[in-house]
């Protein structure tokens, strides 16, 4: 049976590359029926925080996405957060040292650095040279009795190690690339190099799916799988990986978490669609098909293979990812497509029954105008503030209401005042006679002061239904108020 799991860090707000590892990961499992293990990376005291592990779980549910151990669901292998789980690491690596795959290393930072900078300027492999690998008692004693404090260093094999990775294929790292490495720091604080390969063995990981940033962990990982097995932990199978290809941003720079552009709450604020979002992110690195690239989640997870992830780098387009969230956008149900506009327009509280109604009315007109949900705001909220609250754009109005448009204004408000029948067509018809035959404007330069009298805005939904929406009275009330 497939397990894989997403095992994000806690550290600050989640961004896009994360949400792609999770929707991949999310995916595969769902597609062959197996479970998705969600555990939280959280051995970093420094760097993690409860607020941003909040925001993690709120994301995903956010996204859409379940799963089957974790978190507030728990599961058999639970505790799901690592900073629970630190007995477990302190025996594991006990063991290691006993079994003497791991030892103790006095090197100081200073020294390292020396040894390194020499290894460099002779043209020799820089990392970790092995100096305490193979200390005798007396040694230790004496490391011990200068107030040294060891971190304890995994023992690398001194073969090269091969696999077969899922995206790129077959790899191999010879010893000198891949030197011992630390896996307890001196403070006997755990390291991502050893908690997280033990939880995967613990936790019967069958695939791990990750960004490519990972790659170079991978032969340690796999090294210290096979002393892992020797020492009881675990089931002995070593996980297959795959590495999910870079996402380059701007300037064809690698996306850093940092960029604005990574931010997930971005994206959120600006009310993108979970699924609009999903299916652009889906496409850094995999494809349904070449003539397809819009399609639902669901979707998604029936195609989903592993062979079809593309190991080359993927660009990160934001228009793009804007035009297909417009297109899922537009395929909403109208009806929850305004549902979906609520919490923009009604930021922190419920609407009223009218105002619902009202916007079951008014979201229509806009479906099609809109790219992302908070473009509702600026395009329909004139149909909600309250009267003495409404305020026409400045800009607008200086560019719009002039002096000209005053005998546009005035001659629409008495064509107005007169219509029996305040409904689109009407007063289309009205309002054409008054101006567009009566002052012998273009209907280009009549309706514009109009718009923006009425609306707030030279950009918003079509004039006269707006008009009709918002009532006689109100559309009234604005025309003069402009004049
Ligand atoms: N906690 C690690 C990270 O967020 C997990 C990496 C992995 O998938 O192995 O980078």
């Amino acid at each position: 049976p497939v397990r894989v799991r997403f095992c994000p860090s806690p550290t600050g707000n989640p961004h896009v590359g994360l949400v792609r590892t999770a929707l991949f990961n999310w995916a595969f499992a769902r597609h062959h029926g197996g479970t998705l293990v969600f555990r939280i990376e959280d051995t970093d005291a420094a760097r993690d925080s409860e607020e941003s592990y909040e925001q993690l779980l709120d994301s995903m549910r956010w996204l859409g996405f379940d799963w089957d151990e974790g978190p507030e669901i728990g599961g058999p292998h639970a505790p799901y957060r690592q900073s629970q789980r630190m007995d477990i690491y302190a025996d594991v690596a006990r063991k290691l040292q006993e079994g003497g795959f791991a030892y103790e290393c006095f090197c100081t930072t200073e020294e390292l650095d020396a040894r390194r900078d020499a290894a460099r300027k002779a043209g020799k492999p820089s990392g970790y040279d092995g100096k305490c690998r193979d200390l005798s008692a007396e040694q230790i004693a004496a490391y011990r009795a200068e107030g040294r404090t060891p971190i304890v260093r995994f023992r690398m094999p001194d073969t090269p190690i091969t696999f077969t990775d899922l995206v790129r294929g077959e790899l191999t790292f010879t010893p000198e690339n891949v030197p011992d490495f630390g896996i307890v720091r001196a403070n006997g604080a755990p390291l991502y190099t050893l908690v997280n390969p033990v939880d995967d063995a613990l936790m019967e990981i069958t695939h791990v799916l990750r960004g490519e940033d990972l790659l170079s962990s991978t032969p340690r990982q796999i090294a210290l799988y096979g002393a892992l097995a020797q020492i009881g932990v675990g089931n002995g199978t070593v996980p297959a990986f795959g590495h999910l290809p870079y996402v380059m941003g701007e300037g064809n720079k690698k996306l850093s978490k940092r960029d604005p552009q990574a931010s997930l709450n971005l994206y959120r604020e600006r009310g993108f669609l979970p699924e609009g979002l999903l299916n652009y992110l889906s496409l850094l690195g995999w494809s349904l098909s070449e003539d397809r690239d819009i399609f639902s989640v669901e979707e998604m997870v029936a195609a989903f293979d592993l062979g079809d992830v593309n190991a080359n780098p993927a660009r990160f387009d934001l228009k793009k990812c804007e035009a297909i969230n417009a297109t899922h956008l537009r395929a909403l149900a109208p009806d929850e497509f305004a549902r979906r506009l609520v919490p923009f327009l009604f930021p922190g509280r419920g609407p009223s029954d009218a105002e619902l109604e009202l916007l079951a009315k008014a979201a229509p007109l806009t479906q099609e105008r809109m790219v992302v949900l908070g473009e509702a705001v600026g395009m329909l909220g004139f149909l909600f503030v309250k009267p003495e609250h409404f305020r026409v754009d400045e800009a607008d109005a200086a560019k719009v209401l002039t002096e000209d448009a005053k005998p546009v204004l005035e001659a629409s408000i008495r064509a107005l005042e007169e219509l029996a029948d305040f409904t689109p067509e009407p007063i289309q018809a009205t309002l054409r006679e008054a101006l567009v035959d009566g002052l012998g404007i273009k209907p280009k330069f009549a309706f514009t002061p109009l718009r923006v009298a009425v609306t707030g805005r030279r950009v918003s939904p079509p004039l006269f239904e707006s008009m009709e929406l918002l009532g006689r009275e109100e559309t009234l009330r604005r025309l003069r108020a402009a004049l």
